[in-house]
């Protein structure tokens, strides 16, 4: 297991050339027309041809040999607790692993999977404010984990969410996970919370292992939270027409999941084409779970929808990065000046069948990764967990 890392940034002049594809995570110009990145103390500051930019005096420079360059992958819903410990499967080490599948940074829809979760409320508002800082100040692999989302519990007031926020919580874990499971008692907290500039997700679906709870549509619609979480459930999924009345009834996140129904997400996402709104899809593993940890989750969630889905791979790929950014307000997911200089170096993997690394997703193979970069940083070259890329990235100064 790699050693963990803190919340250091990029010191000097990060420099990439010879970029072969650059994708922006911007659903309205997926690819950009450009082979250079420059970043300063890990914000991107210059993207365009290498002519174009300041490439000198660079303390790194990344020769990419032709690699495509996405913005790191966001997972819009995991379930962390302590470190880069789970006790749901019990294994240490998988939000390092994640690094290795291109996930650069994780929201937590709450660390529900503590042993004995406190859900007193004082026990709550402990517990993620505790874990809020713990991941602030601890990156695993240098994954940067958005930890510390409460599960609302009835009795909580609205002082209680002014509390949180003023601590420095952002997040609600999963509405309907608690003793809140109603959609009127749900829509006043996620009101207060909204108010206190904390953003809510809710559950979605049956539930997810004994003790989690059922969530229909008008629940769903009633208590509005900001993410419509795991629209395909986690992992029993709503009947498909109420999957579209929520699609339809309203303008939230529809976040589609690797831990849940396949069918229900490919649906999902079509209703959302149909829509002219795929700017709402984001895409997480909703792991761990009972069905495990997946590090390469995200990257089978672009090749999953992307080829049974029959959908532009790059399209794909904005909805796992700025999608999920521009939704849940992050400073990263996309490839633009002031934007954290998180990057993932793919390829097509080893003998794929498909033409190119976008037409190789399309065909369902996952790419070959080569090298992740975080906060400027390179965090790790050729990935231990996807197929061999053809084409690696190398340091070169
Ligand atoms: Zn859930």
């Amino acid at each position: 297991m790699a050693l963990a890392a803190g919340p250091e940034k990029q010191v000097g002049k990060l420099v990439v050339t010879n970029i072969g594809l650059l994708l922006s995570g911007a659903l309205e110009a997926p690819i950009l027309d450009a082979d250079t990145i420059v970043a300063e103390s890990g914000r991107i500051v210059a993207v365009g041809k290498r002519g174009d930019c300041d490439i000198g005096d660079a303390r790194v420079t990344i020769d990419a040999h032709g690699c495509a360059v996405s913005p790191g992958l966001v997972d819009s819903h995991v379930h962390p607790v302590f470190g880069d410990w789970t006790p749901r499967q019990g294994q240490f080490g998988w939000i390092d692993s994640f690094l290795h599948g291109g996930v650069t940074t994780m929201v937590s829809a709450g660390e529900v999977h503590l042993p004995g979760r406190p859900r007193d409320i004082v026990g709550v508002k402990a517990l993620a404010i505790t874990a809020q800082r713990a991941y602030e100040n601890f990156r695993p692999g240098g994954v940067k984990v958005l930890g510390g989302a409460p599960v609302i519990e009835k009795g909580m007031v609205e002082s209680d969410f002014v509390e949180l926020a003023q601590a420095g919580v952002r997040l609600l874990g999963e509405v309907g996970l608690g003793s809140v499971k109603a959609g009127y008692e749900a829509k006043e907290m996620v009101a207060w919370a909204r108010k206190a500039g904390i953003q809510s997700t809710i559950h979605t679906g049956g539930p997810s292992v004994p003790g989690s709870g059922y969530i229909d549509a008008d629940t769903v619609l009633e208590a509005d939270a900001d993410i419509i979480g795991h629209i395909n459930g986690g992992h029993t999924a709503l009947p498909l027409s109420q999957i579209r009345c929520l699609c339809e009834g309203c303008a939230r996140g529809i976040e589609i999941v690797h831990n849940g129904n396949e069918l229900a997400g490919l649906t999902a996402l079509r209703y959302a084409r149909e829509l002219g709104q795929m700017q709402r899809v984001m895409l997480g593993t909703d792991s761990p779970a009972g069905s495990g940890v997946q590090p390469l989750g995200i990257l089978r969630m672009i090749a999953l929808l992307s080829s049974v889905g029959d959908t532009p791979a790059e399209t794909l790929f904005c909805c796992a990065t700025g999608n999920t950014a521009r939704m849940r307000n992050l400073d990263c997911g996309l490839i633009e000046t002031g934007k954290a200089a998180d990057l993932v170096f793919m390829d097509r993997a080893q003998h794929s069948s498909g033409t190119d690394l976008l037409d190789s997703v399309r065909k369902g193979d996952l790419p070959g990764i080569g090298m992740v970069v975080i906060d400027g940083i390179v965090r790790c070259g050729r990935s231990r967990n996807t197929p061999p890329a053809e084409r690696v990235p190398e340091v070169v100064g």
